[in-house]
């Protein structure tokens, strides 16, 4: 049974001819941590502030556990909807102790709750400590657990979160993504967090919804959206990829290509011969006397890998070199002429 539901909902913001958000069908189970996900400018917050109240969709329905808060009829207002929102800059009122900001939306409690709930929440978030500090005394990475404390306080059925790592620097964002899923997942919350970070979105969600120009291209676990990408946009945006267009041979398990031929990892269910395949850098594996040659035409450090672009011997003057990750101890010089293999768990025909 799903717990937030979108049917058919679309936005077009005043005079634009094209909508922000197109036909969206979206269900949320009670409990899930979905991330949306897409590029500047693709309908996602848009979409959470649609589910919040704060924007009207100019057509469609949206039904949160079994109240519709917004059809053709009726728009619930945000303040009754059940919802606690994380913004991106916290939004911490910075004269008011830690403790004040996390009971200021609980005006109508009896002083003696609020302070409990107060403790509670803070605890959830390892700061119990902390109620009598003003934000101003906090770090970045605390200030936002006390953001994600007060939107928990009034105990609301949904948190949304808007980048919600986008101001922290990569150490303390990577210890954040995990804080803050263990948070939500101790507070039991169905969360909704938009972000254009796919390391961001793949670390915190259960599953992905990636967006572009107001539509929906997938809905995935992190897993199997990376390994099976649904069409050209999606395998680019959530990692690096090689595309590479061929024919599907009559076995339905291979594909013919300029590289050569490229096993999928299963019996492909396309009915069309012209396809396009993504074979992830990973997926490559430089080696001895590997079934495909090449000559390399750059290599970058990254630290953790090298990035290796190969120009294939039957490479027309148009094909991108291949890209393939190889460990950071082997040699590889520029000019040289390596083999590699494909792993076909990591390619996947694309639309
Ligand atoms: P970002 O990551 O940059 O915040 P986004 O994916 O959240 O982008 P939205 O903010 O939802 O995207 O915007 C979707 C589209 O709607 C964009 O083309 C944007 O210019 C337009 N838009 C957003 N807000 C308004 C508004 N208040 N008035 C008019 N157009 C708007």
């Amino acid at each position: 049974m799903s717990f937030i539901q979108f049917d058919n909902v679309t936005k077009y913001y005043n005079r634009s001819a094209t909508p922000a958000v197109d036909q969206l069908n979206l269900e949320i189970l009670e409990g899930e941590i979905i991330t949306l996900l897409g590029p500047s400018g693709c309908g996602k917050t848009t979409t959470l502030r649609m589910l919040a109240g704060f924007e009207q969709p100019t057509k469609g329905k949206i039904q949160i556990g079994d109240e519709v808060v917004y059809d053709e009829r009726r728009s619930l207002p945000p303040e009754k909807r059940g919802i606690g929102m994380v913004f991106q800059d916290y939004a911490l009122f910075p004269h008011l102790t830690i403790e004040k900001n996390v009971t200021f939306g609980l005006n109508k409690w009896k002083t003696r709750d609020k302070k409990k709930r107060a403790q509670e929440v803070l605890e959830l978030v390892g700061l119990g400590e902390f109620g009598h500090r003003l934000p101003s005394e906090l770090s970045g990475g605390q200030q936002q657990r006390v953001a994600l404390a007060r939107a928990l306080a009034p105990k609301p059925k949904v948190i949304l979160m808007d980048e919600p790592f986008s101001n922290l620097d990569a150490g303390l964002r990577e210890k954040m993504r995990y804080d803050v899923t263990n948070i939500l997942r101790k507070a039991k919350a169905t969360a909704i967090i938009v972000t254009h970070d796919q390391k961001d979105a793949f670390a915190v969600s259960d599953r992905v919804v990636v967006m572009n120009e107001g539509i929906i291209q997938q809905i995935a676990a992190p897993r199997e959206m990376y390994r099976c990408p649904k069409n050209c946009f999606v395998a680019q945006f959530v990692g690096k990829t090689n595309l590479i267009s061929g024919t599907l041979c009559p076995d339905l398990k291979h594909v013919e290509t300029h590289i050569g031929r490229v096993c999928l990892p299963q019996q492909s269910d396309k009915t069309i011969d012209n396809v396009m395949v993504s074979i992830r850098p990973e997926g490559c594996r430089l080696a001895e006397e590997g079934r495909y040659a090449g000559m390399v035409e750059r290599v970058t450090y990254s630290g953790e890998y090298q990035e290796v672009h190969v120009r294939l011997q039957s490479d027309q003057p148009s094909n991108e070199p291949m890209v393939i990750y190889a460990p950071i101890e082997q040699d590889i010089e520029i000019g040289s002429v390596v083999t590699f293999d494909i792993t076909p768990e990591l390619v996947a025909l694309v639309d």
